[in-house]
């Protein structure tokens, strides 16, 4: 027992350890690496894409380089570059910083500079501006200023930055980014969850010192399971959604035993474990808003592509360091396609809606009943009609969640609590929450919350997880999963490992490359090289 400690501390110590690294030593390191030259040229380029949105919008080092070569260009080019920049904050800005992007918008305007860019400015609202000035620069002149702005860059300078010494570096970056992944690409840390298929541990990119969380599946635990077809489908739900409160997929590898899904690490903890492991249970109400908040936002995104989550439960949120939230575990999620409706019972014990419960046909109100049972669960720190650690038949509380009503015995339940959960928990699909062409965020249970700016990231949220704590269950705590023994891996199951180890996913990665400071040390770097000024022909 003693030693099961001490091997937790010893765990936890180097864990937490690896997320303060030495920066410096990193660098040091940094200067021994080259970018390669782009070799697998079509390759690379159908990866990179021909669009200028991807090229220039989406890729986070396509649009650095992009900005590079315009203000490395003429005068016009860079106030073109600095109106982009300018534009694509004022939208979320407040205020005094409105103000400023405004004044500083206004007086580029009317530089010769300007002219061949805005140039649609004509008449009426030229006038308008330049006399009236700052008064009737409204948000329907700034649109228009942004996609003038856009409309022009995408011309003449998008087709000269495809020609330019940028764009090649462009493209040894994508050269870069599809390199081969494996497990000397990380270190690996403590267990942090443990699920159906294997183990989630805490893992580090060697060269970046970026932290992530490595869901490792076991590949004869999902060959013995029939589990293959949702790994993959789950790697593909993933890498496709891109919101600020689902968890986003970095790199998608294989090793000999196990697929790999390396994602945010989260390391404040999932919901389950704020429920119900630290003091007193349940969370507190202005923390239950803020998360509830993020969650909705992150179903309707889910919905808004055509994909029911059906795996809504506390288990399943995580907090990440600065204590905001993220969906995770996509692994029950299913696209619907259009008109179909899906019958298939899925979902964990507790959270399953009545026409799941039924066999019925449903589509995406299985997820808003789900989300029903996890406020109740945040709140009251039990289910709707299943106590904590009740000792339940499934029929019984499949019987219970038919028939019974629910009940708001818990003293926390104020009003708009019980209201939203009470909409949300309605049997019949027309009547609940969310199902009906309503909003559920106009709910007066999210009074205190502004959408627009929560899905800009720029919340704070209402709790904090602390830096030094770990936020899990001890090591010893998880149960084991058991070994598989009787499976042989054949041949025919490597097409599936291959359509699976897609390795890295560039929006994810490149944002790593440059948070980490070696975007910038390689482009300094590789500047003076002879590879640059070599241009692509
Ligand atoms: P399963 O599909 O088998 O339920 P999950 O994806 O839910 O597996 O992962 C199991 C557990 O591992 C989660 O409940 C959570 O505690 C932990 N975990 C999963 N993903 C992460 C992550 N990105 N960061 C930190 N912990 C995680
Ligand atoms: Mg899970
Ligand atoms: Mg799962």
């Amino acid at each position: 027992d003693d030693l099961m400690g001490w091997n937790n501390l010893v765990a936890n110590t180097a864990y937490l350890k690896a997320q303060h690294i030495d920066r410096n030593e990193l660098r040091k390191q940094w200067l021994n690496l080259t970018l390669p030259r782009p070799m697998k040229s079509t390759a690379v380029r159908t990866a990179a894409g021909g669009q200028y949105e991807s090229l220039c919008e989406q890729q986070p080092i396509g649009r650095k380089l992009f900005q590079q070569f315009l203000l490395s260009s003429n005068l016009q080019y860079v106030v073109a570059a600095q109106f982009m920049e300018e534009l694509s904050g004022w939208s979320f800005a407040e205020n005094e910083a409105r103000e400023k992007v405004k004044q500083s918008i206004l007086t580029k305007l009317w530089q010769p500079e300007s002219r061949g860019i805005v140039s649609y400015l004509k008449g009426d609202s030229a006038e308008r501006c330049k006399t009236l000035s700052n008064k009737y620069i409204d948000e329907a002149i700034m649109d228009k200023i942004k996609e003038a702005t856009r409309d022009f860059l995408k011309g003449k300078p998008f087709s000269e930055y495809l020609k330019s010494a940028f764009f090649y570096r462009f493209l040894q970056w994508k050269e870069y980014e599809m390199q081969k992944i494996s497990d000397k690409y990380f270190y690996e840390f403590r267990t942090l969850g443990k699920g159906g298929f294997g183990e989630v541990c805490a893992v580090q990119v060697k060269h970046t010192g970026q932290m992530y969380a490595c869901k490792k599946l076991e590949k004869k635990h999902l060959k013995k399971k029939g589990g293959e077809r949702m790994a993959l489908l789950e790697k593909r739900i993933l890498e496709k959604v891109n919101s600020l409160f689902i968890v986003n997929l970095v790199y998608a590898y294989s090793n000999k035993t196990h697929l790999c899904l390396v994602m945010d690490l989260m390391n404040g903890g999932d919901l389950k474990f704020h429920i119900y492991e630290l003091g007193e249970r349940g969370i507190r109400m202005d923390r239950v808003v803020h998360y509830v908040a993020q969650i909705t936002t992150g179903i309707l995104h889910l919905h808004s592509m055509n994909i029911v989550y059906r795996d809504m439960k506390p288990e399943n949120v995580l907090l990440d360091n600065k204590g905001q939230c993220r969906l995770s575990d996509l692994g029950l999620a299913v696209e619907l396609t259009k008109g179909k409706m899906i019958c298939q019972k899925a979902g964990t014990t507790g959270y399953m809606a009545p026409e799941v419960l039924k066999q019925e046909y449903y589509r995406t109100s299985v997820d808003w009943w789900a989300l029903g049972c996890s406020i109740y669960e945040m709140v009251a720190a039990r289910l709707p009609f299943k106590d904590f650690r009740e000792k339940v038949q499934k029929e019984e509380v499949t019987r219970r969640t038919l028939e019974d009503d629910c009940k708001f015995q818990h003293k926390r339940f104020d009003a708009p609590t019980k209201d939203i959960i009470s909409q949300l928990l309605r049997r019949r699909v027309e009547q609940r929450l969310g199902c009906c062409g309503d909003d559920p965020r106009n709910h007066v249970f999210f009074k205190s919350i502004n959408f627009h700016r929560l899905e800009a990231g720029l919340v704070e949220p209402p709790w904090v997880p602390k830096s030094n704590m770990v936020y899990t269950k001890d090591m010893d705590k998880f149960r084991n999963i058991s070994q598989v023994q009787d499976i042989e891996l054949e041949d025919k199951d490597e097409q599936f490992y291959t359509e699976f180890s897609t390795g890295a996913v560039s929006i994810h990665w490149q944002k790593e490359m440059i948070d980490s400071g070696v975007f910038d040390q390689l482009n300094k770097s590789t500047q003076n090289g002879h590879d640059c000024a070599t241009g692509w022909k």
